[in-house]
């Protein structure tokens, strides 16, 4: 099997910050893998070059073996929009939407059909538990239940891969080992690959294959 993502060679530095420092990595279809390492190991700085938010000063990532480098930051946006869904550490909804509206952003901002993107949003919802709940807006809805919307959003466009840059840490523990359930359950039904950054063991724990990042590299010794 191909992968989906790979990345080879990967360098990324802030002045003399090796925030990457040649970082090579294969992510298949339906993998799940947790990206552990101190604060400042560059974890979110792998995530935002291996989803195309940020271009690496040297290497390269392949979606579907192509080269994501060569696409403009048109390209790259759009790829982020159909290739690739997120789910952040704050849910990061807007405010003004309903919860419908907010997980069918993606599709609608690919121009899909209003009613279609509706529909698919519905549909994640009510299988995430929110039934119901389809037109509030974030302010009226849990912590739990936002990052719910958060993970239909990052569903309904049905992506080849799901990044999560902590995506618990604004929850309580019970609250996010029940978040990582409904995640890695729907990623599974569609196949698409997840790759979750977490300082949390417990959440790390839940990915059958753990990347642990050190001084902008991948930790030797551990198995990946
Ligand atoms: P982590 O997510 O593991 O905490 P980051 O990827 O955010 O780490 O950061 C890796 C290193 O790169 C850190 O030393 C950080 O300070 C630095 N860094 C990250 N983003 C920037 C930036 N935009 N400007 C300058 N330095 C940055
Ligand atoms: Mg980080």
């Amino acid at each position: 099997m191909n992968p989906v993502l790979a990345a080879r060679g990967l360098i990324k530095t802030y002045g003399d910050v090796h925030a990457l420092a040649g970082v090579d990595i294969d992510i298949h279809p339906g993998d799940v893998l947790a990206v552990v390492g101190p604060s400042g190991s560059g974890k979110t700085t792998l995530l935002h070059v291996l989803s195309g938010i940020l271009p690496a000063d040297r290497g390269d990532v392949f979606l579907d073996g192509r080269a994501v480098g060569e696409l403009n930051e048109a390209g790259r946006s759009e790829l982020r929009r159909t290739a690739f869904g997120f789910v952040f550490q704050s849910g990061m909804l807007v405010a003004e939407l309903t919860a419908e509206e907010n997980a069918a952003l993606p599709m609608l901002l690919s121009g899909k059909p209003r009613e279609e993107s509706l529909d698919a949003a519905r549909m994640w919802l009510g299988r995430l538990g929110l039934r119901g709940l389809q037109t509030r807006r974030p302010g009226e809805l849990s912590g739990g239940q936002a990052q719910r919307v958060a993970i239909a959003r990052a569903l309904t466009h049905r992506p080849r891969v799901i990044f999560a840059d902590e995506p618990t840490g604004a929850l309580d523990t019970r609250t996010g080992q029940e978040m990582m359930t409904v995640l890695l359950e729907a990623a599974g039904e569609t196949n698409a690959a997840v790759v979750i950054v977490t300082h949390d063991k417990a959440i790390a724990d839940r990915a059958p294959r753990i990347v642990e990042i050190q001084d902008g590299r991948i930790a030797t010794g551990v198995a990946v």
